[in-house]
């Protein structure tokens, strides 16, 4: 007997609620605001996801001296020239008037100078300081002024609901909504949506350590993926260098932010040494965080690490007033956990941070699918093979309004299409198929297998056979995960959730592991022990993933080349 589900209908549903989910709801509204706008989150509407952690701030070129261009030549040469050049200069062209408009129509405050014009900070690879902040909690301001204008309109907020599946038209021709489940009675809503924007901000959580709100596990590509939607550059997974190492804490592998390196702290290994001076001596710990990842990585790999299995981040020469002072929201995290960063050194580890690959999409965030948008982390492309710190919150508002626009524009052209029933049913028989078995797999022993494997295997430093044997795992991993059981009461059902998402987890490591063992060079994020060197010659294409086919399309040089610092 098929269960049931209610109907919800809407002009735009927006799955996801971070920057770009509530950017876009805002930006549809004010352009039409007789539009019927759902906003539905995994989380809470305005506290989940990872825009709420955004410490550093937000890269835009606003003083005269800075420029577009400069923002574009760094945004471009950090993604090692593998960016979709037209998302990338639409990010860097739009960022300034979106500060304006975060702080004009929306009501954030950022930092100041004394003389009024807006403090910008440094942040790694950047050839002009240009991140802006809010203290070092920046995020914090932008969504809660963002939620805040939410109320003040029409516009619906579903809390702690996710979407299981995205579900296609009758015709099959595109997407007609998705199957929402909500978490705390267990009820399944069909929402039919003339657009449908997918903005669940990617997540790597198959790692170890990782620093996503504890929501995200990729909910976003795997649904994308099972839609037959392409997914591209899916082998560049960022590792932030400083994730806090606090032992069984849940905050092993938060973030410490960069400005703490941009205003010159240390990274030492156990010696004492600052040993950045081996691997970049000119930028040392300002240089890009693909290669300051990397050099902790070997420092702990080569027996040079703490005995915890870090590094340490030292921010005691800058002067405990000035730390205290300049990085509040950090000092307080580290205290948490017993660290005193204004005195000594906090123990610190490679975290996976943020995933560079996600579903290809156009410069108004659409995709190939009629019906469905994609911004924020879920959408790949913008930053190519390394995203610079301050450019994700950057592309999460940026791209969150284009969607906003696009889809106040599509939605008065387009029907609301029928659904495919079946596609509904298998959907809600897949979601409720562990409830039904008294006993199985355990879904946490799975995720803990599925975080080890791709931390040891397909992590900061790869090998062909490491990602053979990483794939290997991950496919009887797959298979043990149909066979997950939980508890068969459907409120607040935390193992029923958890099977849910090491399905979608299991998903997006295969597709990370099956694109970096395609990928036979080193390149930005992404780095092979036995192809250590970038090869331009053959490697300067993106690699998609659609359909179970992996497929390789040049890289699109609109504007830049690589051997020329010109346009192209
Ligand atoms: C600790 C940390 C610090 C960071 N600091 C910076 C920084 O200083 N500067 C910078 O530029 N970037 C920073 N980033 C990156 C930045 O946070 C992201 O690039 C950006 O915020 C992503 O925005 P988003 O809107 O795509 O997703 P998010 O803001 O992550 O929002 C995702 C939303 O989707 C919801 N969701 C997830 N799955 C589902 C589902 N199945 N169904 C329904 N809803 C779902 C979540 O609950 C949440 O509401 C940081 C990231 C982290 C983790």
């Amino acid at each position: 007997m098929s269960p049931g589900y209610d109907e919800l209908t809407c002009d735009f549903l927006i799955i996801g609620s971070g920057g770009a989910g509530l950017m876009a709801a805002l930006h549809a509204y004010d352009l039409n605001p007789r539009l019927n706008i759902v906003v539905v989150a995994k989380g809470l509407v305005g506290k989940s996801g990872c825009t709420r952690l955004v410490q550093g701030g937000f890269n835009a070129a606003l003083d005269p001296k800075d420029s577009v261009e400069k923002h574009f030549l760094d945004t471009v040469k950090g993604g090692a020239f593998l960016n979709n050049q037209d998302l990338a200069w639409a990010l860097v062209s739009d960022a300034p008037e979106i500060i304006r408009k975060l702080e004009t129509k929306v009501g954030v405050f950022f930092d100041r100078r004394p003389d009024g014009t807006i403090h910008q900070k440094a942040f790694a690879g950047q050839s002009f300081d240009r991140t802006v902040h809010r203290g070092d909690l920046t995020g914090i301001e932008i969504v809660s002024r963002l939620h805040d204008q939410l109320f003040a309109r029409k516009i619906t907020l579903i809390d702690e609901t996710r979407a299981l599946d995205l579900i296609p038209t009758k015709d099959g021709s595109g997407i007609a909504g998705a199957l929402l489940l909500h978490q705390r009675t267990g009820a399944f809503t069909l929402a039919r949506a003339r657009t449908t924007l997918l903005a669940t901000g990617g997540g790597p959580r198959m790692y170890k350590f990782s620093a996503p709100s504890i929501e995200k596990v990729g909910d976003g590509y795997a649904m994308a993926y099972r839609a037959g939607c392409d997914l591209v550059d899916m082998e560049m997974m960022q590792f932030h260098p400083t994730g806090i190492l606090a032992g069984a804490s849940r905050l092993s592998g938060m973030v410490l932010e960069e400005g703490l390196r941009g205003a010159g702290a240390y990274l030492l290994n156990a010696h004492g040494e600052r040993f950045m001076q081996r691997y970049d001596p000119e930028r040392m710990e300002r240089a890009t965080r693909d290669v300051v990842s990397r050099s902790a990585y070997i420092e702990i790999m080569e027996g040079r690490g703490t005995p915890a299995g870090g590094v340490y981040i030292d921010a005691s020469h800058l002067g405990a007033d000035f730390v205290a002072k300049t990085f509040p929201g950090m000092v307080r995290r580290c205290a948490e956990v017993g660290y005193d960063l204004t005195r000594r050194p906090v123990e610190v580890t490679p975290t996976a941070h943020f995933h560079m690959g996600g579903v290809a999409i156009d410069d108004r965030c659409r995709t190939a699918m009629p019906g469905l948008l994609v911004a924020g982390e879920d959408s790949g492309g913008v930053h190519g093979a390394n995203r610079l710190g301050g450019n994700g919150v950057a592309e999460s508002c940026v791209f969150g309004a284009r969607a906003g626009v696009t889809a106040a524009q599509i939605c008065s052209e387009l029907d609301m299409h029928a659904v495919d029933a079946s596609a509904v049913n298998t959907a809600l028989d897949a979601a409720l198929a562990p409830l039904t078995r008294p006993e199985g797999e355990n879904p946490f022993a799975i995720r803990d297998r599925v975080q080890a494997v791709m931390w040891e295997d397909a992590g900061l430093v790869r090998s062909g056979p490491q990602l053979a044997r990483a794939r290997a795992t991950l496919d009887e991993l797959s298979d043990r995960a149909l066979h997950c059981a939980a508890p068969n009461e459907r409120r607040w059902n935390l193992a029923w959730q958890q099977v849910l998402d090491v399905r979608n987890l299991i998903t997006v490591a295969s597709l990370t592991a099956r694109a970096a063992e395609h990928r036979t060079e080193t390149r930005g994020s992404h780095a092979r022990s036995d192809f250590a060197k970038r090869d331009d010659g053959r490697w300067l294409v993106n690699i998609h993933l659609q359909n179970d086919r992996i497929f390789e399309v040049p890289v699109v040089m609109t504007r830049l080349k690589p051997d020329a610092a010109v346009p192209a």
